[in-house]
């Protein structure tokens, strides 16, 4: 009997538009993972998890300590010596419920052998690694998992905070912290320009610019040849310590698997001229007396502000202050790096104590604070004691996904009401956008697909009617990635 000829295929498994027959319908940003297969061999393209809902802040008043622990011999992690005030405060986003916040792993069962590159180390694109992993062991499959040590690090960061707020919620995770650190052992450390072969795929890993540590990779399988973005950025001096993308040893393409984050802002903007308008933004409202909060992502936008504000001399004349743990354990990683200065830890919120004394003061200051989407953490709490006072200014930074309190903010009315954490709050104050983001714009994206000229385009990680909206208008053989849905190469 002839065996019939074997195709590789591409499936997303999260991270990508779902149909709504697929079951719940999940938002088409998250739970990044993407799966390259070719018969019982698998490459996975990220390992993200979902976020969700917000929860009000819980009271805790006592300090958070850091300490350092080595890692594998090679380098130091920061680590919290209080572990259980650590899982007490309360500063991320939360998910709704434990088993909705995984991509659909059912997906990769008849994968026998797997390798997984953790692109970057935003939560989005690591954070299902830990059940992940259990599962397949679970199958008795051991992975081989990919990937840079600052994403390594930051995957520590990412996971521990899904721990907490797991415990937070009387939830189980799927996972320990012994099983976290077991795992963080497990990852083999990679870097750009490296090409690795495994099975019948060789992965070649290209800077991808968007944060520091952060990969694209290009895959050959079956002599096809595929190009893996996540998250990717061209054009962005500011983001401190990556380098960005080049796309010169990529060469053409059969497939090409793109992000779309940023996609429907068509013009590249500039992200020096976005830096000084929020700089005199921030500088106008503090020397007019108001207070000024910047929700960030807690990696690389809280650093990304705090450089500007102090090359800009605020950090001199107005108190700045740095709240959420995940934002402090992010700073201390870049300073130990050596990529940013150790002064931003002296602007560190010490406890909760002074987190209200700063809310409740008079005093024109600077709060940089996660969620970057006031989908939780300490900025839903200063926006609901700031957000009434049409001297303040609300900052924002990064991409508000319709439906999150940034993007009501951003859309609604001054003078109408909105419920911020517990409070309901008179929006008064002025809320702005600047694009300090880490991902291409659609014109970027566009001169990739002109540039590699793959055979089809599969977009991913965006707003699915501006994905339509681009594939109609502009782009041939290019289209939405639906989770679930094989497309064979
Ligand atoms: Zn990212």
């Amino acid at each position: 009997m002839r065996r019939k000829k074997m195709y590789p295929e591409l499936i997303a498994l999260g991270g990508a538009a779902t149909r709504p027959q697929n079951g719940e319908k999940r938002p088409p940003i998250g739970g990044s993972a993407i799966l390259l297969r070719y018969g019982e061999f698998g490459f996975l393209s990220d390992c993200g998890a979902y976020q969700a809902r917000g929860k009000a802040l819980e009271k805790e008043t006592e300090q958070v300590i850091f300490d350092y622990k080595t890692i594998g011999g090679e380098y130091k992690i920061p680590i919290v010596k209080s572990l259980m005030n650590y899982l007490k405060q309360e500063d991320t986003l939360l998910p709704a419920k434990s088993d909705s916040i995984l991509p659909d792993f059912s997906i990769l069962n008849k994968v026998r052998y797997l390798i997984i590159l953790l692109h970057h180390g935003h939560h989005d694109h690591v954070g299902g690694l830990p059940v992940l992993r259990k599962m397949l062991a679970g199958k008795g499959i051991r992975p081989i998992i990919l990937a840079t040590a600052p994403t390594r690090d930051f995957c520590k960061q990412a996971w521990t905070d899904q721990l907490k707020i797991m415990a937070n919620k009387g939830q189980r995770s799927g996972y320990d912290r012994i099983m976290m650190y077991k795992l963080l052992k497990e990852i083999q450390i990679v870097n750009p320009g490296q090409t690795l072969s495994f099975g019948p795929f060789d992965i070649t890993l290209i800077h991808a610019g968007h944060i520091l540590g952060a990969l694209s990779a290009l895959v050959k399988v079956a002599e096809k040849k595929v190009f893996f973005t996540s998250d990717i950025s061209f054009n962005n001096p500011l983001i401190p310590g990556a380098t960005i993308c080049s796309l010169d040893n990529v060469g053409k393409l059969d497939y090409l698997v793109s992000e779309f984050t940023y996609g429907k802002q068509r013009k590249h903007i500039s992200k020096e001229t976005e830096s000084n308008r929020l700089i005199n933004d921030v500088r106008k409202t503090l020397e007019e007396g108001g207070k000024v909060l910047i929700p960030a992502l807690s990696i690389e936008r809280v650093e990304i502000i705090f450089e500007a504000l102090r090359q800009a001399g605020i950090t001199k004349r107005w108190p700045v202050y740095i709240n959420g743990l995940s934002a402090k354990i992010s700073a201390v990683t870049y300073v130990r790096y050596g990529i940013i200065d150790s002064e931003i830890e002296k602007h560190f919120v010490e406890n909760i104590n002074q987190s209200y004394t700063i809310a409740r003061s008079n005093n024109a200051c600077v709060m940089i604070a996660p969620a970057g989407m006031m989908g939780g953490g300490w900025s839903v709490y200063f926006g609901s004691q700031w957000a009434s006072d049409a001297k303040n200014l609300i900052a924002f930074t990064c991409y508000q996904i319709k439906g999150s309190p940034g993007y009501k903010l951003l859309t609604m009315k001054r003078g109408n009401e909105l419920k911020l954490g517990d409070e309901n709050i008179c929006l008064r104050a002025k809320i702005r956008k600047y694009s300090l983001s880490a991902h291409a714009s659609g014109e970027e994206l566009e001169a990739m697909i002109e540039r590699l000229k793959p055979k089809k385009t599969l977009l991913v990680h965006g707003e699915e009617a501006q994905i339509d909206n681009f594939v109609r208008s502009s782009v041939k053989n290019a289209e939405k990635m639906i989770v679930g849905k094989r497309y064979t190469i």
